[in-house]
């Protein structure tokens, strides 16, 4: 009998094809993620998920007896509970790299929409009502020469570098590790305390995952380190900022402005932040381009498929519950 398989969204053709060569496949044709109900139903019968921006915790899979292969598509993986999937030796795999050039992207998109006024100007001239052109009228912020702090430097805050660098910017960086030097030298970047690249960032872009260390890592405390006219740009999760100081930091003029793809209660936005000209706001599309999306859900797949098949999967998270 071949494995059952759920994918939980309409991902590519192409992708579902990979997968049906080789398994039973059944999608969540419906573009929004499952039911926490529909979801512990589903897994009840299943060898194997590839689940995408869907909550996988304890709850889920308690009565998921079948259950191999937790194939997520994305590069963070802090939706699903890899501890408990360990415990019952499950495989977590996710999907980097891949993903690491457009969500750079979208990071460097925010920085300059917020800096230069990209979407108040936008907002503007479809308001109809520009009058003339102006001198004294929606100045911003230069990017060159200015300072590129980067709060995470793995993947997408090294590709982040890449891009301060063709803009003239000074980079820094902070992460729990430095990395080599030849690495620092190639991207003109310089570790930093965190306390550092707080006080001396004009641009602080998150890039480090979620987890119980990072959760809230950006408060009151570092909001009174930044510089007043510091914007900060987030494409990393929501919940890495506490988003009740973020709007207190900016209400009170102490942050210049910020661009956000992730909030704390996706997809709800804090009230206060969509009055708010001088924050950028995007609905988590940090790795939506097409090109992206369907590397994503291939190799997300190839993942699933070695897994099944009792290889170590290229992408493996818990090699603890691996063997
Ligand atoms: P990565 O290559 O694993 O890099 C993570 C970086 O964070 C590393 O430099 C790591 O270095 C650092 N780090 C981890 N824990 C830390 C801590 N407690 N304090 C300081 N630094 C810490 O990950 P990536 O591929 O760049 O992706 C980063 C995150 O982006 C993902 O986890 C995901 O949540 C998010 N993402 C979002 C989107 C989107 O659609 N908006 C798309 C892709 C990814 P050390 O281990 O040395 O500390």
């Amino acid at each position: 009998m071949k494995p059952k398989v759920l994918i939980t969204r309409p991902v590519q053709q192409a992708a579902i094809d990979e997968v049906s060569a080789k398994c039973d496949v059944q999608v969540h044709a419906i573009d929004e993620p499952m039911s926490a109900e529909l979801l512990a139903k589903a897994l009840r019968d299943v060898d194997a998920i590839m689940p995408c921006g869907l909550r996988v915790g304890k709850d889920a899979i308690e009565n998921a007896a079948k259950l191999r292969v937790v194939a997520n598509i994305g590069a963070g993986y802090d939706n699903i509970d890899v501890n408990e999937c360990t415990r019952r030796r499950i495989l977590v795999t996710n999907t980097p790299d891949v993903l690491t050039e457009a969500t750079a992207d979208l990071a460097f998109a925010l920085t300059l929409a917020a800096a230069r006024r990209v979407v108040e100007g936008d907002r503007f001239v479809r308001r109809g009502n520009w009058p003339h052109w102006q001198w004294n009228f929606l100045w911003g912020s230069e990017m060159h020469g200015k300072t590129l702090g980067l709060y995470g430097f793995g993947r997408i805050g090294q590709a982040m570098a890449r891009r301060g660098r063709g803009f003239s910017m000074r980079i820094l960086y902070h992460a729990r590790h430095r990395v080599p030097e030849n690495i620092e030298k190639e991207l003109g970047a310089q570790w930093v305390d965190r306390d550092e690249l707080m006080r001396e960032s004009d641009f602080l872009s998150l890039h480090v995952p979620l987890t119980a260390e990072t959760h809230h890592s950006i408060s009151r405390r570092e909001f009174a380190l930044m510089k007043p006219s510091a914007y900060l740009i987030n494409t990393a999760r929501g919940n890495i900022i506490e988003e009740e100081a973020l709007v207190e930091a900016l209400q009170a003029g102490r942050l210049g402005g910020a661009g956000l793809d992730v909030f704390e209660r996706e997809p709800k936005v804090h009230p206060a932040l969509i009055e708010m000209d001088n924050v950028v706001l995007l609905p988590h599309i940090g790795s939506a381009t097409a090109e992206t999306r369907l590397r994503m859900a291939l190799l997300a797949s190839a993942n699933l498929l070695a897994a099944l098949n009792g290889q170590r999967p290229p992408n493996l998270v818990n090699p603890e519950a691996f063997g």
